[in-house]
């Protein structure tokens, strides 16, 4: 999948000497590369056309096309591109990046051209650069992104006096999810393809739109420092929220409940039929005889599936929504007995495994905590204090008086990065 993301560049080339070059002469060289390009544009138009007559006059007489590398000796692109190998100043590898384009152009359209139906594209002045993405270099250095683009060739950087074909240039990052994606550019998380660059009018500046791409249909925008911390089943089997942020998902799981109380009463009534059964059940084992318990187990299990399914969803929408890179939850393996959970018998490894999955899927971490206190904790003051909990659904800070429901008070703490460390320390004193 590739993406784009526009970038402000602000210029920042020394030449061959170690003199700053004026950011004016920076642009004055990529309108003439820009000026360059389009003429290699429209004299590539140019080439194809030519050839497209070539070809459709050969068919006449002979009743079938030309194949293009007995007539070129190369493919049609490869036999313009060699046209330009002089009269420019474009570096290679975007020069041919730009014919190829070309040469696609035209012949997704060459029918409708011969036809008539479409006049041959005539390419304007503000033609967009274009990158080869070899010709793209990233860099960061204290935290300022730079970026070194290979725009001249050798008789480009002879003429201008630099040091070679590259022009460098500072990222102004506007924003943090744009710094996310220049990060992981340049740890190879992502990989940087072909982008052009191309002048605003409205804005006066030359803009870099970068195109980058990733092997999952992920939606990697989201910021990996944010944090939404996840509490499963104190009173809620989810309540979710991101630090200091009033705004929370609950999931009430009323439907469990409700499930739960009518499985329950035809479990009871089935197992005190099969001990007095006198059908054909009696005889052969208990497995046999409990036999309609065990659909209903079965049917608990299905429920569950379906609404851990429901409710991950709804947790990784609500994570991509707030633009959370990060999932904070507890880990829970062998506290299934702790008997103020939503559900004893609910399975939060099931969940959390789902959880997980989904979030992997949408490019979310999954971070785990030690599950000790969250509860009890004053997520503004930090006091700890089983006390802290007049009733299982409310929380009340003895010392500073904060008062709020108790899964959003523990989803706060759980949101809280290294909150399992931060509890430690406090627990020390
Ligand atoms: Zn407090």
């Amino acid at each position: 999948m590739n993406k784009v993301v526009k970038l402000a560049l602000i210029c920042n080339q020394i030449d061959k000497d170690g003199n700053d070059v004026d950011y004016k002469d920076i642009y004055k060289i990529l309108w003439d590369l820009q000026y360059q390009t389009r003429n290699i544009k429209n004299k590539s138009i140019q080439y194809c056309w030519e050839y497209s007559n070539f070809s459709s006059d050969y068919y006449k007489e002979n009743h079938e096309y030309p194949k293009e590398k007995d007539i070129l000796s190369y493919t049609l692109s490869g036999f313009v591109n060699d046209k330009f190998k002089t009269g420019n100043e474009l570096y290679s590898a975007n020069c041919s990046t730009t014919v190829r384009a070309v040469c696609g152009e035209f012949k997704n359209s060459e029918s409708d051209f011969r036809k008539g139906n479409k006049s041959i594209i005539s390419y304007k002045t503000n033609q967009p650069l274009d990158l080869h993405n070899k010709s793209i270099k990233l860099e960061s250095v204290n935290g300022i992104f730079y970026i070194y683009l290979k725009l001249l060739n050798r008789g480009g950087v002879k003429k201008y006096n630099f040091k070679n074909s590259e022009i460098k240039f500072k990222i102004y990052v506007r924003d943090n999810s744009t710094k996310v994606i220049l990060q992981r550019c340049l740890d190879d998380t992502y990989k940087i393809s072909a982008s052009k660059l191309l002048y605003n009018q409205k804005k006066k500046q030359w803009m870099l739109n970068l195109v980058y791409s990733f092997d999952n249909d992920v939606n990697n925008n989201l910021d990996k420092e944010k944090i939404l911390g996840v509490d499963l089943g104190i009173h809620y089997p989810i309540c979710a929220s991101v630090y200091g942020d009033y705004s929370r998902l609950t999931i009430d799981g009323g439907e469990i409940e409700n499930f739960r109380r009518k499985v329950e009463a035809r479990k009871i009534s089935l197992l005190k039929q099969g001990k007095n059964c006198g059908d054909g059940r009696i005889g052969h084992g208990i497995a046999t005889r409990n036999l309609p318990v065990y659909k209903i187990e079965d049917k608990i299990a299905r429920f569950r599936d379906t609404a851990n399914h429901k409710y991950s969803r709804t947790l990784i929408e609500y994570a991509v929504k707030n633009n959370c890179g990060t999932i904070q939850m507890e880990d829970l393996t062998g506290v299934t007995n702790e008997s103020n959970r939503f559900l004893k018998n609910w399975s939060y490894y099931d969940l959390q495994t789902k959880i997980e999955y989904k979030a992997k899927e949408a490019g979310i971490e999954v971070v785990y905590i030690k599950p000790r206190y969250t509860s009890q904790r004053c997520s503004k003051c930090g006091f700890i204090d089983k006390n802290n909990r007049p009733v299982q659904a409310r929380f009340s800070c003895l010392k500073c008086g904060y008062s709020e429901n108790a899964d959003y008070n523990a989803s706060q703490n759980i949101s809280i990065k290294d909150i399992d460390k931060i509890i430690d320390k406090e627990k020390e004193k």
